[in-house]
């Protein structure tokens, strides 16, 4: 019979093509393609007896465990929309993402089931909650154990060989609505569909493949790959590019219950990593670890990265310290995941860049005026379109008309396009910081100070001004053991860029800059950083 390109669909191909290799490590346990789908296949019919149908949301809130997987295409191969939540959030945020996606069934971690617990009976849709690794938690109430339906992880391998089960789901039915990162106001649920992750998964899988063939000096990596996924699952990066990637190429994940760059560095050397990174400051952390030395890392081939600004300095230092390729991806939640990509020897050859689109992606840089398309080295808004695109904001029309234009999605990104394609982000419009009608790219000033010797962190604000409008400002933190003063990193500025992009302030944080879940920097939690100097203003 004719099988309609499903995320059930890829389910079974990858089960009958590899079901014997491993698929995920977390610490102890181990599972394979074949203990996964096992666990899918029971997760699924105990999902289908509880009455989850098409349509129907499933939330589900978790750290990266194997169960977040089991989940996900147990939900999928229904015809359920997925609702993956952000683990990070409170017990009132999670409240939000439940009763904003109505649903119907949580399946959550213990830790999260003690943040939601007390407001679970006031979340009208929500019936019932299946809780992985209790722990001390209790389960009251309308929750039972996530483990009565498929057993422990351990024992997925000993589930009976199982089917999905027999519904019709086409490739345009919703199947997943993902949270933006609420970075630059309250998260905004994003409805995907079959085919967007599906398109978007296998084309950022395609250029992956093709960036390794253009790496030079070592021969071309075979798969299976192994990949060390530290990024959270709820963010469509690592569900549909990292996780949707590794199952189309039969590679590997090892997962990290929670970030530790040391932990990081152990688990590279044991279990012979081949690609690693997620968010810019991942790869920072794992460059600048004092104890890196001591830890066999030759199995890195890749160092991939994307969802935040990072500095051309660091394309660098990967290639030259880790002697890995980087990759650099650009992508929202809004796209599924990536829409930009490249590694190795593009990459290097344009540090500042995200590369060229996907080969089913289509980008186009617009004026202000959301009519007039822009020629190339020009900066405007980047707008995109694709099969990636997303259908809109769930249950949000005004947002959804105003971001969703005739098939193209307006991005809020400012960015320029070189004449072979490739695209450089300059800043988020929001962030832009505009001194006296004079634009100033934050990224633009973050990238010089990123590369001064002292620097990891850095980030740049406008301050309000009374005549100006803003000035600039900005907040860094140095490495362990290094000095640097305000006014040498001025001129280090100064020397690098126009006297009106110099920070009128850097102040020093002791620690490195706050971040939300998916590792952007949270600039409007960076303001306190100058209220000393507030008086002048
Ligand atoms: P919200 O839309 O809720 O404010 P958000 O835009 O941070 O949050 P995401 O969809 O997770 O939510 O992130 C998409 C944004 O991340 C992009 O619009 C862009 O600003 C940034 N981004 C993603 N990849 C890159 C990259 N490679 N380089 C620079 N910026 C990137
Ligand atoms: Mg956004």
């Amino acid at each position: 019979k004719n099988q309609p390109p499903t995320l059930a669909a890829l389910a079974k191909a990858v089960h009958a093509g590899y079901a014997d290799r491993e698929l995920m490590v977390l610490e102890g346990d181990r599972v394979t393609y074949d203990g996964w789908f096992r666990a899918v296949a029971a997760l699924a019919a105990k999902l289908a007896e509880a009455g989850i149908g098409k349509g129907d949301r499933v939330a589900m809130a978790m750290r990266n465990l194997p169960e977040w997987p089991v989940a996900f295409f147990a939900i999928a191969s229904l015809g359920a929309i997925a609702v993956p939540l952000n683990a990070w959030w409170t017990g009132a945020e999670l409240a939000y993402g439940l009763t904003d996606s109505g649903a119907r069934l949580l399946i959550c971690d213990g830790e999260r089931w003690q943040r939601i617990a007390p407001l679970a009976e006031g979340i009208p849709t929500l019936q019932a909650a299946w809780v992985a690794r209790v722990g001390a938690t209790e389960l009251a109430g309308i929750a039972r154990a996530f483990e009565d339906a498929v057993g422990p992880v351990a024992g997925y391998g000993d589930l009976p060989p199982g089917e999905l089960p027999a519904v019709d789901i086409a490739p345009d039915d919703d199947a997943t609505i993902f949270y933006t990162s609420g970075t630059t106001g309250a998260p905004k649920g994003a409805l995907g569909t079959h085919r967007n992750i599906l398109t978007c998964s296998l084309a950022n899988a395609f250029s992956i493949h093709r960036s390794h063939l253009r790496r030079g000096e070592t021969p071309p990596q075979t798969t299976p790959r192994v990949t060390l996924l530290v990024i959270p699952l709820f963010h469509v990066t690592a569900c549909n590019a990292v996780l949707m990637g590794t199952l189309a190429t039969g590679s590997k994940l090892v997962l990290m219950r929670k970030w530790d760059p040391l932990v990081a560095l152990g688990l590279i050397e044991r279990e012979r990593i081949n690609n690693a990174g997620g968010v810019p400051t991942i790869a920072w952390q794992i460059l600048e670890h004092p104890e890196r030395a001591r830890f066999d890392l030759s199995s890195l081939e890749t160092i991939a990265y994307g969802g935040a600004p990072s500095a051309p300095e660091l394309v660098r230092r990967v290639h030259g310290d880790l002697n890995a390729a980087p990759n650099n991806g650009w992508g929202m939640t809004e796209t599924s995941a990536t829409v930009t990509h490249h590694g190795a020897e593009d990459y290097l050859h344009r540090p500042d860049s995200c590369g060229p689109p996907l080969p089913v992606s289509d980008l186009r840089i617009m004026a202000p005026d959301g009519r007039t398309e822009l020629p190339v080295g020009q900066v405007g808004e980047l707008w995109v379109s694709g099969p990636q695109v997303v259908k809109g904001y769930w249950r949000n029309p005004e947002a959804t008309a105003a971001t969703f234009v005739d098939g193209w999605v307006r991005t809020g990104d400012l960015a320029r396009l070189d004449d072979e394609g490739f695209c450089t982000i300059v800043d988020r419009a929001k962030d832009i910081v505009i001194r006296g009608g004079e634009n100033i790219y934050s990224t633009e000033v973050e990238n010089v100070l990123y590369a001064h010797p002292a620097v990891t962190d850095a980030a740049l604000i406008g301050l309000p001004h009374r005549t100006l409008g803003e000035e600039p400002g900005a907040v860094v933190h140095l490495a362990p053991g290094e000095q640097a003063t305000e006014a040498e990193l001025q001129d280090w500025v100064r020397e690098r860029l126009a006297p009106f992009k110099v920070p009128v302030r850097i102040v020093f944080a002791h620690d490195t800059l706050p971040r939300n879940a998916n590792g952007k920097i949270l600039k409007t939690e960076l303001r306190p950083f100058f209220e000393p100097f507030r008086s002048g203003v």
